[in-house]
């Protein structure tokens, strides 16, 4: 233990002592001493207590003793007991007899009180003062009687113990002035603290109060995945998740989470705060809580937190509750469905029907047949258009690929295009390797190829060119289709693959449409574990690339 810690820890000790007792703890030693001495003065000194001076200092002594433990020191101020180790010097100066050979200088013990009167509170003048006159004034009965020694030795021995005594209170004085300063930085350290400890307690309310006030669940987790903080709103949603009859605070895995189609359990993997504390980061997830009727669809996202070192700490992961939106998208689009089946019918009549009076044109006029053949034209758009909203209203695309050679596929759908293209002035070229093997559905990604296609036609109202082309990067096989028409800006392709866009460019342009063709072939392509992606500039043309899985080539008889 240092020094410095050691004089403050007696601090301390002494100041938790009653008064009493302290005025008792500095007198005792000096007691002791003298008592040892009157023990051993029949050995070795026994002329010591014919010595009248002495007696003197030992009734003296005796009295002190007595008021130490007698007078009410509480009642006095913090300075009276200093009046004990004043008197102690006097006793000392009177127990040093001249007279007694061989008796120790008792004058020593001096400094005893004097380290009494330098730890107390006492100004530094008064202390050093009586450190030092102290024995010097005590000692003069004894330098003035006749006994062993020169006077002028013993005024030199007096003055010797008087300087001793001073520098051990100038040393005491500078100790306890180190304790009080260091003491004066603990405590402003001490009330620092406490006041930092009081602006977080309170940021702590404020931070909590904003949680549950907000409507939408917070969870935290450190880097272990155990939960930090969860919010009021969080703790309702997972209560109405949780199994019946389950206690209190359950654990994620325990809760009754679907994926948004309300069928397909969620793997304990894929739960939210699962995911979050794998470090994954992700926005818009969409989970069910609880069971039908009452379960409830909640948009989730997560962000992990970082350490000053960029290490992974935990995440924050936020739900939303989206239960109404979804429900009123699932309405539109059984309405969209509904309608869209309730027209097909009908119109397959109808186009079957112009077809039949087509065939019979002999019969019919030059205009009736253009006439025919213009409602024929509109009515198999309509079928398309009902098509394709049919398609979209439908959240699950079927799929059932297969080894198919995407070389014919994209001949065949050039081949279809042809006459649009003719009429487009847009010519069409295409460069792949033949075969070239995919595991695709073929009917679902022709339909994908047509929409790509018509697109490129569409969109290049000054002409121009349209090429497919394709390579084979390892197990996928990449298929380009670029036009060099109108292209798009950043903003627009970055939403080009969502439902019902269209780019401001072709909204003015009347080119007609319905914006739900690409978000059909994103689905399409996505049921293979593709991907399909733009990149276009205004002016300039654009590029589709569908990402699909490739297939070995069958094996040969
Ligand atoms: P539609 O063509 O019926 O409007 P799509 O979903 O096929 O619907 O396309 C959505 C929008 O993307 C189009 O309206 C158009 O603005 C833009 N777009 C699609 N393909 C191209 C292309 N090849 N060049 C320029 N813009 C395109």
């Amino acid at each position: 233990m240092s020094e410095q810690r050691l004089v403050r820890r007696m601090d301390g000790y002494f100041r938790a002592l009653a008064p009493r007792a302290r005025v008792l703890v500095f007198q005792l030693p000096l007691t002791f001493a003298m008592a040892a001495v009157v023990l051993a003065s029949p050995a070795g000194w026994s002329g010591l207590f014919d010595e009248p001076l002495f007696a003197v200092a030992l009734a003296l002594h005796a009295a002190l003793v007595l008021a130490c433990f007698l007078v009410p020191w509480a009642r006095l101020g913090p300075l009276a007991p200093l009046v004990i180790p004043v008197l102690d010097l006097l006793a000392i100066g009177l127990s040093r007899s001249g007279s007694v050979d061989g008796l120790p200088d008792v004058g020593v013990l001096s400094i005893l009180p004097v380290v009494w009167v330098s730890t107390s509170g006492v100004s530094a003048a008064v202390c050093l003062s009586i450190s030092f006159f102290g024995p010097l004034l005590a000692g003069l009965p004894w330098l003035l009687a006749t006994g062993s020694g020169s006077a002028p030795d013993r005024a030199a021995g007096l003055l010797l113990l008087s300087g001793m005594t001073f520098a051990v209170s100038v040393a005491l004085r500078f100790a306890r002035l180190r304790v009080h300063q260091e003491q004066r930085r603990t405590e402003a350290k001490e009330a620092e603290l406490q006041a930092l400890l009081a602006d977080s307690r309170e940021r702590e309310r404020l931070l909590n109060t904003i949680l549950d006030t907000v409507d939408v669940g917070i969870v935290a987790v450190d880097a272990a995945g155990r939960r930090l903080l969860t919010n009021s709103w969080q703790s309702a949603l997972e209560k109405s998740a949780a199994p019946a009859g389950s206690a209190q605070g359950v654990q994620e895995s325990q809760l009754l989470l679907t994926g948004p189609d309300q069928e397909t359990p969620l793997p304990l993997e894929r739960r939210p705060i699962r995911r979050a504390s794998s470090g994954e980061s992700f926005a818009d997830y969409l989970v069910r809580f609880g069971e039908a009727p009452g379960s409830r669809v909640v948009s989730t996202g997560a962000r992990p937190l970082q350490g000053d070192d960029g290490g992974f700490r935990g995440a924050v992961v936020v739900f939303n509750e989206v239960t109404g939106l979804v429900d009123a998208l699932a309405v539109k689009d059984d309405v969209l469905s509904t309608v869209s089946h309730e027209f097909r019918t009908p119109l397959t009549s109808i186009i079957g029907n112009l077809d039949l009076a087509l065939g019979d044109s002999t019969e019919l006029s030059t205009t009736t047949v253009r006439r025919i053949e213009v409602a024929q034209r509109n009515a198999e758009r309509l079928l398309a258009l009902v098509s394709d909203l049919l398609m979209s209203a439908n959240s699950t695309v079927h799929v059932h690929p297969r080894r198919t050679d995407l070389a014919s596929l994209v001949e065949a759908s050039l081949g279809s295009a042809q006459a649009h293209a003719q009429a487009s002035r847009v010519s069409l070229s295409m460069d792949l390797p033949d075969p070239l093997w995919a595991h695709v559905d073929p009917l679902r990604i022709s339909q994908a190829l047509d929409n790509l296609v018509s697109n490129a036609i569409k969109y290049s109202p000054g002409g121009g060119r349209v090429h497919v082309s394709a390579s084979t990067e390892g197990d996928r096989v990449l298929l380009r289709v670029e036009d060099a028409g109108m292209g798009m800006t950043a903003a627009d392709a970055g939403r080009v693959f969502t439902r019902f866009f269209r780019s401001p460019a072709v909204r003015e342009g009347s080119i007609p449409g319905a914006g739900l063709g690409l978000s059909i072939t994103k689905a399409i392509v996505e049921r293979h574990g593709g991907s399909i992606s733009c990149s276009t500039r205004p002016g300039c043309g654009s590029t589709f690339t569908l990402e699909l899985p490739a297939e070995a080539a069958p094996p040969a008889f």
